[in-house]
């Protein structure tokens, strides 16, 4: 029997990694220490004493062998082995423990009792009007399953509820009309060889409409992708489309229209509902995945709901089935806001339990270091600090000591805006590990970086007697070999250095603090490479790339966060202007007129995206255009990623000592370089960077005491992008420009929805719905606090036990 019982566990454990892959659309993903393929091809690698037969034997390892090849395989072609797993494994579970097969051809009347959980794992061709060739269909988007397609969500809906006539609309109404396509077109735009226009011609018997979709990217400006389009609309066919009403060049049309064709059958069953459109892959019509939905509906009931009565009642949330089935059919957009709401707090409610629990369970285990806080050193240091500290360094100060003086291994982060004063509550930090008798590691993501730190700790730490070293790729080996002496030895207590830091031969005698700075820069592995040089050591985290509280807690649920929120004062504003080329001359005077002052200039360029090589031209072509033919009379250096680390460390001591006006550069400025005498910067192409990036290039300038400039030149048309842009004209605060930035370009594409493992939802919750996150956080945090190990809540122990491998292959969770 406990054969059996282990078999099935590896069985959920392979199904929910296939899941995991299918989800993430068969990028390989990364789980915590290996690839899918690698976990595939390893668990497969020998049948299990559990399967008998010589055929399934047989079938388990060819699997397995296949597997060991995945990485390889196209998408296709990945897809394609992991539903034939599936398949495989499917058969194989169902043969373990063959579960009563009912079919229901309907919801559940009040006195008929629930169906049973096992329904839930029953494949999809159990479903009425689900055959093997839909279930086919079916399988290419992971769902074999039953619960599957209960939990496929859609990602939008379509309101027959506001549904006109095209006659009838009206512009600034949002409204779904139903119409016959008259005329399709899609060709790439003479304009953007970049962007594909997809137009459309809808007539219904009222009126025409034309509308227009935009693709950008080399994907849709590909032949095949372009008549693949055009053959999804063809003549006569019923489309719904749905989107707010404008006035466009050619009368009456719909702003970024979401369409849908409609068969025969919907176009007439939907008239009057809220119908959802679910994300679908090539060969899997609409109807397909709204058919199986409707069939498993009626099975929503066996979902088990696991929170407890008391936290729903005082959340105000459905009950799990409720949400379920109206997710699926809401009757009103209402009920559809309630029961996603109810869905998003369990998917952030389970993650920040997974977080919070093992946090506590690291605090148990691990026996760290009581610092001790107070001493001569830090005393000493504050007696050479030229100027005060803010009242906001002051306050995270504090709760760095607090931290570092009590025995639990510190975990925290501290954010603040570029030039907020981060370093000297690190240098701080780093004293009270050096006075405790401990080492002390400071690790920057760039060379330059590393550089300007080390520079900035020699000067104050010669005046406290102690020795500081650096440890970059460019050190020389002699040098290099001594340092590494003096730190395994621990004559050496304090060292600065880049990933060179996390190398194998680096070895401390006894690292008791490790400081991570621009921690977004380095990976998770990284930062615990440099952990693991010391046992349990305290480590302190600092970014200057702020984000919203809602999205530090989803991001970094098991740290601690601190927020640097006041500038040193005596700071001007940098005064910053978005221009466009015709504006060009005025621009060139402007620099002109710095660099006569005796100031100096930075040209920023953006990462074109195609390739580094034409990155590199546009840096070349502009520094040699600037050099001879605008500004012959001064001298104008070029700083790009290509360079050898000497050749940048020239450049930019080049730019420091002022024997260079203009630099020009690629984005490699970013973090780091501090000439206070900069006092320009005009970044080219502005509308391609993220409005948190544009705000880190521009902390380059301002940071010396006279009036500093920044002028972001777009030549872009969209009003949506200038927008954005103007967000950095009107404020300075990093911690606004962040939000702001998520507003307008979403979650997903700010930290990437692959790399979050979050699913959709609860990404754009993040911006629509944080009162549901802060709520779930705050009952998970309560009920950690209360039973860190869920004694007594059976139910949630297992649905956080089967959603924490999903949440594991995530970057959040690593
Ligand atoms: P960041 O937070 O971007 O890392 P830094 O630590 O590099 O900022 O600080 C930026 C500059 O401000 C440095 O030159 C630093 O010496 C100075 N500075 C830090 N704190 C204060 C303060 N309280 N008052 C005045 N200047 C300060
Ligand atoms: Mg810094």
């Amino acid at each position: 029997m406990p054969e059996v019982q282990e078999l099935s566990e590896l069985l959920q454990r392979l199904h929910r990694a296939l899941a995991a892959e299918a989800d993430r659309g068969f990028g390989n993903i990364r789980g915590n220490r290996q690839y899918f393929s690698e976990f595939l091809s390893a668990a497969l690698s020998e049948p299990p004493t559990g399967i008998a037969g010589a055929d399934e034997q047989r079938r388990w390892q060819d699997l397995g062998k296949k597997f060991e090849r995945y990485g390889e395989l196209e998408a296709g072609a990945r897809a394609h082995l992991v539903a034939e797993t599936r398949r495989f494994l499917h058969r194989l579970r169902r043969s373990l423990e063959p579960p009563p097969v009912p079919k229901s051809n309907g919801r559940n009347s009040r006195s008929q009792p629930p169906p049973k959980p096992e329904v839930l794992e029953q494949p999809v061709s159990t479903l009425k009007g689900i055959g093997p060739k839909l279930a086919a269909q079916l399988e290419k988007l992971g769902l074999t399953t039953i619960g599957a397609v209960l939990r496929y969500f859609p990602r939008d809906y379509l309101d027959y509820t506001n549904r006109t006539t095209i006659k009838t609309c009206e512009v600034g109404q949002t409204v779904t009309i139903v119409a016959q396509v008259r005329r399709a077109s899609c060709f790439t735009s003479p304009r953007n060889h970049k962007l594909a226009v997809f137009s459309l011609t809808l007539g219904d018997g009222t009126g025409q409409m034309q509308l227009s979709q935009f693709f950008a990217g080399s994907r849709f400006t590909n032949r095949g992708w372009q008549e693949g389009q055009l053959k999804r609309f063809p003549r006569g066919a019923t489309v719904a489309a749905s989107g707010l009403v404008r006035r466009g060049k050619a009368g009456l049309t719909l702003h970024e229209p979401q369409l849908e064709v409609l068969d025969e059958e919907e176009s007439t069953d939907h008239l009057r509902r809220i119908v959802p459109v679910y994300p679908l892959v090539e060969g899997v019509g609409a109807g397909v995945v709204r058919r199986a939905v409707t069939a498993a509906l009626p099975f929503a009931d066996a979902l088990v709901d696991p929170l407890p009565a008391s936290i729903r009642t005082s959340a105000g949330l459905m009950e799990t089935a409720e949400a379920i089935r109206a997710v699926h059919y809401p009757e009103s957009l209402e009920q559809k806001t309630a029961a996603r709401r109810r869905l998003v707090f369990d998917e952030f409610f389970f993650l920040q339990l997974g977080l919070l629990q093992r946090r506590w369970r690291q605090k148990k285990r691990s026996e760290g270091i009581a610092f001790r806080t107070q001493g001569e050193l830090i005393e000493q240091f504050y007696g050479l600090l030229p100027f005060a500290l803010t009242g906001a360094q002051k306050r995270v100060v504090q709760e760095v000591l607090t931290d570092l003086a009590s025995p639990e291994p510190m975990n925290r982060l501290v954010q603040g805006d570029v030039g907020s004063g981060k370093t000297v509550i690190a240098v701080i930090a780093m004293l009270a590990a050096i006075q405790s008798g401990y080492q002390t590691a400071l690790m920057a993501p760039t060379e330059v970086l590393a550089e300007q730190h080390y520079q900035k700790l020699v000067q104050w730490f010669a005046q406290l007697h102690l020795p500081v070293e650096l440890i970059t790729g460019s050190v020389r080996a002699t040098r290099r070999r001594e340092v590494l002496r003096q730190l395994a030895t621990g004559e050496l207590r304090v060292v600065v250095g880049t990933h060179a830091l996390i190398q194998d031969g680096v070895q401390f005698a006894n690292l008791g603090l490790a400081v991570i700075d621009e921690q977004h820069r380095f990976g998770v592995n990284q930062r615990a490479r440099l952990q693991n040089k010391g046992r349990n050591p305290d480590v302190l985290t600092m970014t200057a790339t702020p984000i919203p509280r809602t999205l530090a807690l989803t991001l970094h649920g098991d740290l601690d966060v601190s927020q640097v929120d006041e500038l040193p004062p005596g700071r001007k504003p940098i005064r910053t202007t978005v221009v466009t080329p015709a504006e060009r001359s005025a621009v060139i005077e402007l620099i002109r007129r710095q660099v006569l002052e005796g100031r100096q200039v930075y040209v920023v360029l953006p990462l074109i995206e195609e390739s580094e090589k034409s990155d590199l031209r546009s840096a070349f072509e502009e520094h040699e255009r600037l050099k001879e033919k605008v500004f012959p009379e001064f001298r104008v250096g070029l700083l790009h990623g290509r360079l050898k680390s000497e050749q940048k460390e020239e450049v930019i001591t080049a730019f420091r000592a002022h024997t260079l006006d203009i630099l020009v550069s690629t984005t490699v400025v970013e973090v780091g370089v501090d000439v206070p005498n900069a006092s320009l910067m005009l970044i080219e192409h502005a509308e391609r960077f993220g409005l948190a990036q544009l705000h880190q290039l521009r902390g380059r300038v301002g940071r010396g005491a006279s009036q500093s400039f920044c002028l972001l030149m777009s030549a872009s048309k969209s009003e949506a992008a200038l927008q954005r842009l103007k967000v950095l004209e009107q404020s300075t605060d990093g911690f606004f420009i962040a939000e702001m930035d998520l507003r307008l370009r979403g979650p997903g594409e700010v930290i990437g929805t692959r790399q979050s493992g979050l699913p959709d939802m609860v990404l754009s919750s993040l911006i629509e719905d944080q009162e549901t996150l802060e709520r779930s956080r705050h009952e998970a945090q309560a009920l950690i606090e209360r039973d860190p190990e869920l004694t007594s809540f059976p139910l949630l122990r297992t649905e956080l036990g089967s959603r924490l491998d999903r949440l594991m292959d995530g970057a959040i969770l690593t």
